[in-house]
C-alpha cells in the first residue's frame, strides 16, 4: 500500500512546493491569478498548479483563451506588485470561465 501511495505523495509535494516558490517570487498562483497575454491583455484566471481543464500547462506559462482579445494565446502570471491600481481593477473585471 505504502509503495503505491508514494508517487502520489511525491507529486503532491512537488506541486505544493512549486506553489510556495511561485508565491515567494510574488506570483499569486493557487487561485485567482492576474495574467497577461502575449498581446498585453490583462485578465484574471483560476490558476491552480497541476490542475487545468481548459489550458495547456507550460510551467509558469499557459496556453489558453484570452477573454479580453477573444483569442488563444500564451499567458503569464503577473506579479501583483508590478500592477498599477488601474491594471488591477481592469483585471478584476475581466475573468475567464471559472474552471481551472
Ligand atoms: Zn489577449
Amino acid at each position: 500500500m505504502k509503495r503505491r501511495l508514494r508517487p502520489i505523495v511525491i507529486a503532491a509535494s512537488v506541486l505544493a512546493l512549486g506553489t510556495v516558490i511561485a508565491r515567494r517570487l510574488g506570483y499569486k498562483v493557487g487561485g485567482n491569478t492576474v495574467v497577461r497575454c502575449r498581446q498585453g491583455h490583462l485578465f484574471t484566471t483560476l490558476w491552480i498548479p497541476g490542475v487545468k481543464l481548459k489550458a495547456i500547462d507550460l510551467g509558469i506559462a499557459r496556453f489558453q483563451h484570452c477573454p479580453v482579445g477573444n483569442h488563444w494565446t500564451i499567458v503569464f502570471p503577473v506579479r501583483d506588485s508590478d500592477l498599477t491600481d488601474d491594471e488591477r481593477a481592469f483585471a478584476a473585471t475581466h475573468h475567464d470561465i471559472r474552471i481551472p
